[in-house]
Parts: structure tokens; C-alpha cells; sequence
């Protein structure tokens, strides 16, 4: 029987239109839309994990609500929040440039109540476009998770369902690892 249970607050976050919604969808309804709907609201996904014998896993994903616009959240957005995705788009440079710019607003609003950051999983979305925006700029992702204080990085499709399983499991690992 599975008699421990965590609920996670996970948020996902990074430039318009790198994929967000359409990952969280992939991720959750397991379907992908090729048309263009920019969140309005604030959204909450739930996806549950049967993650061990004994463990299930609530995963409460936070989408955002056409406010990346201003390339920051808000405090109240990012409270108790334990983990997060940050997104950006292979086909377009200034997505990855803005990553940055994301986990430091993500890390100066919001710690662990262990005064740690909040484990964080970059994800390169639309791997399945062909364009690599990163290979082109001789980018080491390895090296640049380090420099930037992320757990780990994935090349994802929501559109051709790519690691994003993964990506997540990657998260839940760190976060049950960092309790
Ligand atoms: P958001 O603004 O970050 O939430 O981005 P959306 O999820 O709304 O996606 C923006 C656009 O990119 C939509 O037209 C999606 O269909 C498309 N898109 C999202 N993920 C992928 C992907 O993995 N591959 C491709 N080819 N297109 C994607
Ligand atoms: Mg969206």
C-alpha cells in the first residue's frame, strides 16, 4: 500500500510562447495543440506519480498567466513553490538569453525554508524543430547548469512528447532528496 504522500507546488516558467502550456498539457492530458492560446489566468495542473512502493507524488504545476511578458512574477506566484521548470524555446536565442534573467528573479523571491534555493530543471523545448540554437553558439548546457545553479537539463518536445516524464523525474528526485 502506498501510505506516504507528497503534494509539490511546481512552477513553470520563462519567455512567451517557449511552450509552457503546452508542456503542462503534454505532461497532464496527454495531448498537444499546435495553435496558439496564450494563458489568461492564473492555471493549476495536478499530475499524480505513483512514485515509489510507498509514495505518491502530487505534482500541483503552476502555469503563467501572460504576465512572463514583464519577464517577472510575482511573490505571491511563486510562494511555497518547492521546485521549478524553467523554459526556454531551441528556435530562438533570446529565449535562452532570458533564462537567466528568470532564475534570478525566481531565486530573489522565493528560498526553502532551509535558505537554499529551489531545485530547478532547465528544459530546451521543441527539440523536434531541428534548430539548435545552442550546438550553433557552442554552448555547454553541463557547464552553463553549473554556473546557473540548475539540477539538471533536458531537451524536450511537447509536441512529439520528448523527456518531459523525465525532466519531471529529475525534479521530484531532487526536491525528495533536498526535504
Ligand atoms: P507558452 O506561452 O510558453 O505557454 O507557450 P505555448 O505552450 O502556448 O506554445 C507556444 C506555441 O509553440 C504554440 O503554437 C505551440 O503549439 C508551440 N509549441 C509548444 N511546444 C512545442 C514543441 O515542443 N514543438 C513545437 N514544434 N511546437 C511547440
Ligand atoms: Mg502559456
Amino acid at each position: 500500500m502506498q501510505s506516504k504522500e507528497h503534494l509539490y507546488k511546481l512552477l513553470v516558467i520563462g519567455d512567451l510562447g517557449v511552450g509552457k502550456t503546452s508542456i503542462i498539457k503534454r505532461y497532464v492530458h496527454q495531448n498537444f495543440s499546435p495553435h496558439y492560446r496564450a494563458t489568461i489566468g492564473v492555471d493549476f495542473a495536478l499530475k499524480v506519480l505513483s512514485w515509489d512502493a510507498e509514495t505518491v507524488v502530487r505534482l500541483q504545476l503552476w502555469d503563467i498567466a501572460g504576465q512572463e511578458r514583464f519577464g517577472n512574477m510575482t511573490r505571491v506566484y511563486y510562494r511555497e513553490a518547492v521546485g521549478a521548470f524553467i523554459v526556454f524555446d531551441v528556435t530562438r536565442p533570446a529565449t535562452f538569453e532570458a533564462v537567466t534573467k528568470w532564475k534570478e528573479d525566481l531565486d530573489s523571491k522565493l528560498v526553502l525554508p532551509n535558505g537554499k534555493p529551489v531545485p530547478t530543471v532547465l528544459l530546451a523545448n521543441k527539440c523536434d524543430q531541428g534548430i539548435d540554437v545552442l550546438m550553433n553558439n557552442g554552448i555547454k548546457m553541463d557547464q552553463f547548469c553549473k554556473e546557473n545553479g540548475f539540477v539538471g537539463w533536458f531537451e524536450t518536445s511537447a509536441k512529439e512528447n520528448i523527456n518531459i516524464n523525465e525532466a519531471s523525474r529529475c525534479l521530484v528526485k531532487h526536491i525528495i532528496a533536498s526535504e
